[in-house]
């Protein structure tokens, strides 16, 4: 699964639409302190279904909402949507159906998130679980924030476990079990 684009409105500082192509090999994002570097990267992680606060670096979800600066009036939704390249039809059956897949995210004040796939109105757990599946998502182990090295090296076995499921693909099976096993 290839990300080809990542497009921001209204989240965090990225009040304005604006579009992030990830072309094929490196890309670098550079820029002054507080520009939103960080900010682009939790848009990644948000539209893959992350749901805990503390990970967009907020107290509540709706913190990732433009929250209006000395100039601009804060917005009353945030929107990022991830364009796919599924050239290779990586994507579960379900959502197969084309050569591009795009999963938007919505926030809206108190209205809480809406997630689509294409067109089609899904819920946040078939998001994670199709990232899950393709071995990737919002606690994928290839998003490495700030001060997450050295949390590994001092995590308990049982959470580094976790992560190593997450890296070996296997963490969607788990998912599916405990969502049996409660059943
Ligand atoms: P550094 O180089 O210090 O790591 P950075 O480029 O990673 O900086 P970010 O942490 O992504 O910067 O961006 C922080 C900026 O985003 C701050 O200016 C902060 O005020 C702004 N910001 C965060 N949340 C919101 C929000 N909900 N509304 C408006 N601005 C926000
Ligand atoms: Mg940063």
């Amino acid at each position: 699964m290839r990300f080809s684009k990542l497009r921001l409105n209204g989240f965090k500082s990225f009040v304005d639409p604006t579009d992030l192509i990830i072309a094929d090999g490196l890309t670098g994002v550079v820029g002054p302190n507080g520009c939103g570097k960080s900010n682009l990267l939790e848009a990644l992680r948000w539209v893959m279904g992350e749901n805990r606060p503390k990970a967009m670096r907020g107290g509540g979800m709706e913190d990732v909402i433009f929250a209006g600066a000395s100039t601009r009036p804060a917005r009353n939704f945030a929107e990022v949507s991830l364009i796919i390249d599924n050239s290779e039809r990586l994507a579960p059956a379900s959502f197969n159906d084309s050569d591009q897949l795009e999963i938007v995210r919505r926030i809206t004040r108190d209205a809480g998130s809406a997630y689509k796939v294409g067109v089609k109105d899904v819920r946040a757990r078939d998001v994670q679980m199709l990232f899950a599946d393709a071995s990737t998502g919002a606690h994928s182990p290839a998003l490495v924030r700030q001060g997450q090295i050295s949390e590994l090296i001092n995590a308990k076995p049982k959470a580094r476990r976790r992560i190593l499921e997450e890296a070996a693909g296997i963490s969607g099976l788990y998912q599916r079990r405990h969502e049996a096993e409660l059943k």
